[in-house]
């Protein structure tokens, strides 16, 4: 760091697995573009991160409960989250997809999912999606806690499809022989940021957007952003 900080430790909460945002090494250690972010961001700003993974739906209750003091991961900014979170300025460009098995030539479009089964995980964008499109939609809707057990609820047949950012959705089926592909148009868009809890952090939201600024003004943010995706 550059000294002046604040030397506080501060416990961040992570997605438990969420490649290429957050995930774990063959040595245990976690890795990821959040994770290099906000060690970044960190040093930058003079301040230390312990991190604590968790699954996605755990971690808006763990910052209004004071277990975490910072979330990343892969969280998308939603006017909802704002009545409970304070976000830093926008770090990525997500947005969400409709995933199927590859030999499933059925489901192109929310209009093919008529008395079809749709997986998404507990307290995402993606869950909120398709729970506000079920009826008009027609299908079912299964809550899972971690983005792999929808991987492998699409691909072993028990659903027809899974929602997922589509960030998340081509690495994983890039890197790993997922018998999966994604399928149709993107169904919205919308910007990770990084979240502390509402209206009693605004110093630590002030150094986070700081660092990520000077991340972004330096180039290590592209570094970063090189290191887990090729454009
Ligand atoms: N971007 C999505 C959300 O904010 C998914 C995040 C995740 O699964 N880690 O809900």
């Amino acid at each position: 760091g550059e000294g002046g900080g604040d030397g506080e430790t501060y416990t961040v909460g992570i997605d438990t697995t969420y490649p290429p945002f957050e995930f774990e090494d063959s040595n245990g250690d976690y890795k990821g573009i959040d994770v290099d972010l906000i060690t970044a961001i960190a040093d930058s700003q003079g301040f230390e991160i312990t991190l604590e993974p968790m699954d996605f739906g755990g971690i808006i209750p763990a910052l209004q409960a004071g277990q975490l003091d910072v979330a990343i991961a892969g969280m998308s900014i939603t006017d909802e989250r704002k009545e409970v979170v304070d976000f830093s300025d926008p770090y990525f460009e997500a947005g969400l997809t409709l995933v199927a098995q590859q030999e499933n030539n059925d489901i192109e479009a929310l209009e093919d999912l008529d008395g079809k089964t749709v997986v998404v995980k507990s307290g995402t964008t993606g869950a909120k999606f398709a729970q506000d499109n079920q009826d008009e939609y027609g299908f079912e809707v299964t809550v899972l806690e971690d983005s792999p057990s929808m991987f492998q609820e699409v691909s072993n047949g028990n659903a027809d499809v899974l929602i997922e950012d589509y960030p998340v959705i081509a690495y994983a089926i890039a890197e790993s022989n997922l018998d999966l592909k994604i399928v149709g148009d993107r169904l919205n868009g919308d910007n990770y940021g990084i979240a502390v809890l509402k209206g009693e952090n605004a110093d630590l939201l002030e150094k986070i957007n700081a660092g990520l600024q000077e991340l972004k003004d330096s180039g290590e943010y592209d570094e970063i952003l090189n290191t887990y995706i090729s454009e």
